[in-house]
């Protein structure tokens, strides 16, 4: 335990000898298979030199983080294999010890939090106060899987007519395959993967090409907290190859994905036609999430929640607010005060350790997501009103998109998610009901928003939105684990919701023993 964590981010962060970079990390730096997997006892940590980066030593040097090495889609296949050879005996170890090695981690995480947010800024270009948050919510996952599985996943003996016992047993389905996305680097990445061991799963661990560090210094700790080599593979490198190949692979006993609702799609044709048994493919996707105001509403509270759930994290939460629908009567009021919360909002860049703490916005992830987000806005400012737009300092303009707010005209103009600072704003008038069939009508699933001090009005739109979750007269991101289970449905995924009851189950296998005694 740190006695305050805050003191040794900012050592971290400020001294070169304690950034993180490839010697200061207990990492493997050709971390691929993340250790020897078959049973012919097949090594599969390939050297390094032999493969190609996946960014430049430099330009992963000049940040402080380690080199990386890309797996070839021979050797994601060798994988699988390896890892379809080593889930058996996974799944034998006791439920207990599956258990014990995720609590270990949790300890392990809280016990180098400063060191993993410092890689979650120097990586991810997290703020501080989300990289803490973050890290907080990975160990979250850990604990709360560990004990959901003690209880849950523990064989039950089921009534039956005398002179039979009836037992239904839960086991891992075999290698699963995890895909993660760079927006949570640490909590998504450890959440599936986690989810899956525990259940006594093997697991193939694909993370965003963006964030492999993250990935890397969490299976080495996983090892370190007990976890056998064999049990996991950790594979770098994009998507279309790598990903393809695992989720290709006959011996892909299922899948677990977060990322977009379009690769959603393809993992889901890929599965329904490769050969070999018919697994499940758990998804969470994006969001065009909308917040209902109501003339009710406190602004203050609805001006708070608002530049908290559009532009925390830089509006690249799949949660995040896209779309304000503001009632006509309260609309100029609010958008004025939002304007000028807007106004206080500070882009930086939490690298530059003098600042960090004074960051509320950092940079978008890379180069193409900022010339997507660019073009958006270049598009909104032709077709839409500009309500504000946050300073940026010459110096991010490359790095940054500002947080920014504008009024559409018609709900039409919302097609697909924006992962990004930008805020829609909507006025709507009449009916709720009306307004809430509109929302729905877009597809996605994820999150509401609602803000009104009419009680039965926010329990009726809570029932009918087709959102997986509703969030009334707060924020609407931040989802806590076991708190606020997370996740959406329509085009926003399949469930089952992460950090909720009914998360496991979906990583196992049943079997039902009956015995005529
Ligand atoms: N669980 C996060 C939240 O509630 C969002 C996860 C994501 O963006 O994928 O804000």
């Amino acid at each position: 335990q740190l006695a305050d964590p805050t003191v040794d981010v900012i050592t971290l962060l400020t001294s070169p000898l304690h950034a993180p970079s490839a010697s200061s990390l207990p990492l493997p730096v050709a971390l691929y298979g993340a250790g020897r997997a078959n049973s012919a006892g097949r090594d599969l940590h390939i050297a390094a030199h032999r493969l190609p980066m996946i960014q430049t030593l430099a330009e992963r040097g000049r940040v402080g983080l380690p080199p990386v090495s890309e797996a070839s889609v021979d050797q994601a296949r060798e994988a699988m294999h390896a890892l379809h050879a080593s889930q058996p005996a996974w799944n034998a170890t006791p439920l207990a010890h599956r258990c014990a090695v995720l609590q270990r981690a949790a300890d392990a995480l809280e016990a180098r939090m400063d060191e993993f947010v410092a890689l979650l800024v120097h990586e991810g270009g997290k703020t501080l106060a989300d990289g803490v948050s973050e890290v907080r919510e990975a160990v979250d996952f850990c604990r709360y899987y560990a004990e959901q599985a003690a209880t849950k996943l523990a064989p039950q003996t089921l009534p039956g007519p005398t002179g039979e016992s009836n037992e239904l047993r839960l086991h891992g389905r075999g290698a699963f395959v995890c895909i993660s996305p760079w927006n949570f680097p640490l909590a998504i990445f450890a959440g599936q993967v986690v989810a899956a061991l525990v259940a006594g799963n093997t697991v193939a661990a694909k993370p965003a090409e963006q964030t492999p560090a993250v990935a890397m210094a969490f299976v080495h700790l996983l090892i370190q907290a007990g976890l056998p080599e064999n049990a996991i593979a950790l594979l770098h490198g994009p998507g279309e190859t790598v990903g393809a190949a695992l989720v290709a692979h006959t011996r892909c006993a299922g899948v677990c994905f977060t990322g977009s609702t379009q690769v959603a799609r393809a993992i889901n044709r890929v599965l329904a036609e490769r050969d070999g048994a018919i697994v499940p493919l758990i998804a969470e996707t994006g969001g065009l999430n909308a917040m209902v105001v109501d003339s009710s509403a406190l602004p203050e509270q609805v001006v708070d929640a608002v530049v908290q759930s559009a532009f925390r994290s830089a509006g690249q939460r799949c949660s995040a607010l896209r779309l304000l629908c503001v009632h006509d009567e309260v609309a100029d009021k609010l958008l004025e005060m939002l304007s000028g919360a807007m106004a206080e909002l500070v882009s930086g860049d939490p690298r530059d350790a003098a600042h960090s703490w004074a960051v509320d916005i950092g940079p978008v992830i890379d180069a193409e997501a900022h010339a997507n987000l660019a073009r958006h806005v270049r598009r909104l400012d032709e077709s839409a009103r500009l309500i504000a737009r946050s300073a940026l300092p010459d110096a991010l303009a490359a790095t940054h998109i500002a947080p920014v707010a504008y009024e559409i005209a018609d709900i039409g103009a919302m097609r697909e998610e924006v992962f990004g600072p930008v805020l829609h704003v909507l006025r709507w008038r009449g009916d709720p009901d009306a307004l809430v069939a509109q929302i729905n009508g877009l597809g996605y699933g994820l999150t509401l928003g609602v803000h009104t001090r009419i009680d039965g009005r926010a329990l009726r739109i809570a029932e009918q939105a087709r959102v997986g979750n509703v969030y009334i007269n707060r924020n609407m991101i931040g989802a806590v684990v076991g708190v606020q289970p997370f996740g959406g449905e329509g085009l926003s995924g399949t469930g089952p919701k992460a950090g909720g009851p009914h998360y496991l189950y979906r990583f196992c296998g049943e079997q039902t023993v009956t015995i005529n005694t």
